[in-house]
């Protein structure tokens, strides 16, 4: 049998894989223990594992941890203990004491999402030799491997291979040769499906085969050592082309999940994985398959030789018997079990909240080892108790990240102007403004300067914008955009723009914008006027693709009793009804401009003008030029309302508790609370809208 050895990668804490059996292993055959090269090889007799020899395997999972490394809101400037990877430290270790044998796994999303992400990116940008603070933590709890998520490519290629420790094969960047090799990660980083343009080689590895030795029970019950060759495969949503067309576009392509797996599965049990785990950094999706969809995790599980599949980008947790989300409920996936076409699959849900689990039964026959699916289970621990409390931290990671969160904390609380009310997006579904219209004034004013400069093909055409309440309570009470009156610091102005894209300008028709609206108010359930039971005006489509006009030059209604896509009455421009044919040209962003979110015909064809300046830069900018923002002029002008209805019984949405008054304050009149506590344990109150006020 042929070894490679990885000595140096491969000493493992206690409680992982592998240490004592690779340790035992180069003793034995005399070589000095502290190798880091993956050069070397010799040749070892085969192990003696007996037919029948059983063994359990815990596949670990974080997914989309974005860069949330402590229990803490740079924007709220303070601590929320139902996130953050320092309390998923304490279930991995608890999962590590449980299983003799694991592997912790990241399935990507990780080094982006808070504003601690983004000092080391863009403000303060960490140099060649220092470890980006996520991977500083990832290195601590002793990852086995990762794969890349979609916004690992928002910082750029360059910036991604420099954190990553990697050189990319790519046109656009100094030839790999001629590449700094900079301190990344001290796990393995694979990605199959984005290749250089040039190169058609995969920028990253595309797998890895993870050698460890696994404590194992052979027919006769006795507890024995055994080798295993784990193969890891990385996968991310084709849909980055798109999302982040400003670095990628020219530099790499993508392949489909399946014809990734199907070139790459082969070629790893052809070098010995005996195991096959699939790290797809995507959701479920049975439509019709296409090589670029967005969430191709539902297929992959059918490429053969699949043993595991972990999943995520979507943001939700897998398995769950009570999950009512459509990917979930898909033929051939067991919500309960945890499988998808009977692979066993998990999704831990987002920055930190949850740890997959995967206890794959292994048979030991033929001289393989095999995955006995019926025998295998998974499921998301949360770090969540059942009385709501929540699992301690391991100190050792705020102790690791203290330099970088005083130094973000720093950054983030620079005033930068003032406000004279309170900014936030805890009514935005039912009509409050306060946290967007100072978002589509920034956004609209730039577009309108970079046209009137550069582009006098569009001069006379009329400039607006459109944006979504980011942050609209899908992860809980805490989830919104609250910005308080009085001085308005860097802090608040990523609480108005979560997150970090770029400006795009569209030119569109009337009929475009109708249809791009009209997308927007799947936000909203269709209403019976007639039921009289409660009735939930919100529906399960995200927030963030709650697109709206704030403006005194526009108004629409949404009328939320007809079906989805027959909502928008009304629509006008400066009092007169808008025709199909006239031309707008909207400020939005990079993700809605290039396709995010599917709205109809924005696929990036529209684009008239792909702004390299950060959204939230140019909101920090604007704001800095207001100095004072006023309620009467950056705050108040709703270019939507509700058509009015009578309902015969409740229609109803969630908030955080207690904020009547701020909505009354914000000139929504016609909600009030009807429950302070809507029983999911996320601190969301009940609250009824009155849609014939
Ligand atoms: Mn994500
Ligand atoms: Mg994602």
């Amino acid at each position: 049998m042929r070894v490679t050895l990885m000595a140096g990668k491969r000493l493992r804490a206690r409680g992982a894989i592998g240490a004592v059996g690779t340790l035992g292993a180069l003793s034995a055959i005399g070589i000095a223990v502290g190798i880091t090269a993956c050069s070397s090889s010799v040749d070892t007799p085969a192990p003696q594992v007996a037919n029948g020899t059983t063994a359990t395997l815990a596949l670990l999972e974080t997914t989309d941890i974005h860069t949330n490394l402590l229990s803490y809101d740079y924007y709220k400037l303070a601590e929320d203990k139902s996130l953050g990877l320092e309390r998923t430290a304490t279930l991995i270790a608890a999962a590590r004491k449980e299983f003799p044998n694991t592997l912790l796994l990241d399935d990507g999303d990780t080094i982006q999402g808070t504003a601690l992400a983004d000092y080391q990116a863009q403000v303060a940008p960490v140099d060649c030799k220092t470890t980006l603070g996520v991977y500083k933590v990832m290195n601590l709890l002793k990852y086995d491997a990762g794969t890349i998520g979609n916004h690992e490519f928002n910082y750029g290629l360059p910036f991604l291979a420099q954190v990553t420790g990697s050189a990319f094969d790519v046109p656009n960047m100094s030839p790999v040769a001629s590449q700094p090799a900079c301190a990344g990660p001290n796990f393995p980083l694979v990605l199959s499906n984005v290749l250089g343009a040039k190169s058609q080689q995969p920028i990253f590895k595309p797998y890895t085969i993870l050698e460890r030795t696994i404590t194992a029970t052979t027919p006769d019950g006795k507890t024995v050592s055994a080798p295993v060759k784990i193969g890891v495969i990385g996968f991310t949503p084709p849909a980055i082309m798109a999302w982040d067309k400003r670095w990628l576009d020219g530099n790499v392509y993508t392949q489909g999940l399946v014809e990734s797996a199907s070139k790459y599965v082969p070629e790893m049990k052809a070098k010995g994985a005996q195991i096959i785990v699939a790290m797809s950094h995507g959701g479920l999706d049975n439509s019709t398959y296409s090589p670029s969809m967005e969430n191709g995790s539902y297929y992959l599980s059918k490429v053969a030789g699949i043993d595991a599949m972990l999943i995520g980008h979507s943001h939700q947790v897998f398995p769950d018997k009570n999950s009512t989300v459509t990917q979930f409920n898909l033929p051939g996936v067991d919500k309960v079990k945890g499988t998808v076409n009977g692979v066993p699959t998990v999704m831990a849900n987002f920055w930190g909240k949850h740890l997959g689990v995967i206890k794959l039964a292994l048979n030991y026959t033929n001289g393989t080892w095999t995955v006995d699916r019926t025998s295998s289970t998974a499921e998301a621990r949360s770090i969540q108790n059942a009385d709501k409390s929540y699992v301690a931290v391991d100190p050792s990671i705020s102790q690791a990240i203290a330099a970088e969160h005083a130094a973000t904390i720093n950054y983030v609380k620079t005033p930068i102007g003032t406000t004279d009310f309170r900014m936030t997006t805890y009514f935005a579904d039912v009509g409050d403004v306060s946290a967007i219209e100072i978002v589509n004034q920034a956004q609209a004013a730039y577009t309108q300067d970079y046209i009137n400069a550069n582009l006098p093909q569009y001069a006379g055409i009329p400039v607006l914008s459109v944006s979504a309440p980011f942050k609209s309570g899908f992860g809980g009470g805490n989830d919104f955009t609250d910005v308080a009156q009085g001085n308005v610091a860097i802090n608040n102005a990523a609480d108005l723009y979560l997150y970090p894209n770029t400006i795009y300008a569209v030119k569109v028709t009337g009929a475009d914008l109708k249809a791009w609206l009209e997308t927007a108010a799947k936000r909203f359930n269709q209403i019976d006027p007639a039921n009289t039971a409660s009735q939930a005006l919100v529906s399960t489509y995200p927030g963030y693709n709650f697109d709206m006009i704030t403006s005194k030059d526009f108004s629409y209604e949404i009328d939320v009793t007809q079906a989805v896509g027959s909502r928008i009455r009304n629509l006008k421009y400066q009092g007169a009804a808008i025709s199909d044919t006239q031309s707008f040209i909207v400020a939005t962003n990079n993700y809605r401009a290039s396709g995010g979110g599917n709205f109809p015909g924005l696929d990036g064809s529209k684009t008239i003008y792909a702004s390299p300046d950060a959204s939230r830069d140019v909101l920090i900018a604007y704001i800095k030029k207001v100095q004072a923002i006023k309620a009467a002029s950056n705050g108040s002008d709703r270019s939507w309302r509700f058509t009015k209805v009578a309902t015969a019984g409740p229609v109803t949405f969630l908030s955080a508790p207690n904020l009547t008054a701020l909505a009354q304050a914000n000139g929504i009149t016609n909600v009030a609370q009807i429950q302070a506590d809507d029983g999911t344990g996320k601190g969301l109150a009940v609250y009824s809208v009155d849609l014939n006020q």
